[in-house]
């Protein structure tokens, strides 16, 4: 069998999902005895192409054109289906990015074939690759497998893996290629304008080590300072449940759950958040789960590690008190 990577950076710099889904094609190629390749596509990405290949994969394809400088969902479906008729993989593999989302139904399209998205993990069976997918707001995780011929479209939730899993090369450096495909300007529909300003602010929440994260147990505005502090402290970010970013309190791009980011930090710190599905969908895969809830029966506790049944307003500022401590 033979995998395809298609890693996402954008100027250069990588998304992190891409070294996720590394490990998840690293994994999958140690139990099938895959090779893997690893695309990188852009313009001017030589250096992360040289790097990439420092990894344990088999070769790195390069595929740099003027036109796929800046994202557009047709240059890159264009692009990467001339690389996949190329390479001819059986299973090409993504990180489920905002990108991703936009480009990749349409790249399997392309092609002929189906996709199954927003992976969260896989089993290898009886021969057979399964693929695992939440449904119904996470609420059930369903087993889906391909049915006809390969290549095969998949993509993987960020964080489905662990990053610093990712095997480094055995022996030096994999092979780096260089794949040229035809692009034509008129072939694009769509022109990038700027990046909005709110994501040049924004933070990636999936990249925090530690997350606090207030519910309405929070009660007013001016206690989010309170919070942030302890975020601070612990050298994390502060993130919420859906009605503090509702009412304004915190920006839509804090928001954890179904309908706002999932993240799996090393240590989510619920406090005042009830664990409605909607919510824990987004953070139950946190290595670790702490929450504090002055109701005992809080559906959170189900999902935590660790949790201190009281008054946030207690807890909270002897928190910040012993941190405090320790830094001074
Ligand atoms: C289609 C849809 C999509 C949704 N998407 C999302 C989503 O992406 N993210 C999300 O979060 N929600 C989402 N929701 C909303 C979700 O159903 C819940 O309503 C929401 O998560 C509840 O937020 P909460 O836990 O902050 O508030 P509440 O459910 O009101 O819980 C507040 C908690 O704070 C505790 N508390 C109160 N005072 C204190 C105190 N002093 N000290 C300690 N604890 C205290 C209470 O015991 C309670 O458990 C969605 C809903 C729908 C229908």
């Amino acid at each position: 069998m033979k995998i395809l990577l298609i890693t996402e950076q954008r100027d250069a710099q990588w998304n992190k999902v891409s070294f996720e889904t590394l490990v998840a094609a690293q994994q999958i190629a140690g139990q099938t005895k895959a090779t893997v390749s690893g695309a990188v596509i852009g313009k001017g990405v030589a250096a992360l192409a040289d790097e990439l290949a420092g990894y344990q994969l088999d070769e790195v394809l390069v595929v740099e054109h003027d036109l796929l400088a800046q994202y557009t969902p047709d240059a890159f479906s264009i692009a990467l289906r001339q690389v996949i008729e190329s390479a001819k993989p059986d299973l090409v593999l993504l990180p489920h990015t905002y990108q991703v989302r936009d480009f990749a139904p349409k790249l399997a399209a392309s092609i002929g074939k189906g996709m199954i998205g927003d992976c969260v993990g896989y089993r290898h069976e009886n021969g057979k690759l399964i693929f695992v997918r939440q449904m119904f707001q996470g609420r059930t995780a369903a087993d889906v497998l391909f049915t006809g011929e390969a290549p095969w479209v998949a993509s993987f939730q960020a964080s489905a893996f662990r990053a610093d899993l990712v095997a480094k090369h055995a022996s030096g450096k994999a092979p780096v290629k260089s794949v040229s495909v035809e692009l034509k300007p008129e072939q694009i529909r769509t022109k990038p304008l700027e990046l909005f300003r709110e994501a040049k602010q924004a933070v990636d929440l999936t990249q925090a080590p530690v997350l606090v994260s207030v519910g309405r147990g929070i009660k007013a505005p001016e206690n989010i300072p309170m919070a942030e502090k302890l975020a601070k402290l612990m050298g994390g970010e502060i993130s919420a449940s859906r009605p503090i970013c509702d009412e304004g309190w915190l920006p839509m791009d804090r928001q954890i759950g179904s309908s706002g980011q999932t993240v799996v930090p090393k240590l989510y710190l619920a406090l005042g958040i009830s664990g409605a599905i909607q919510h824990v969908v987004g953070m139950k895969g946190s290595r670790t789960i702490a929450a504090i809830n002055k109701d005992a029966n809080a559906p959170i506790f189900e999902v935590a590690d660790y949790g201190i049944v009281g008054d946030l307003f207690e807890v909270v500022p002897a928190m910040i008190e012993e941190l405090e401590k320790t830094k001074s």
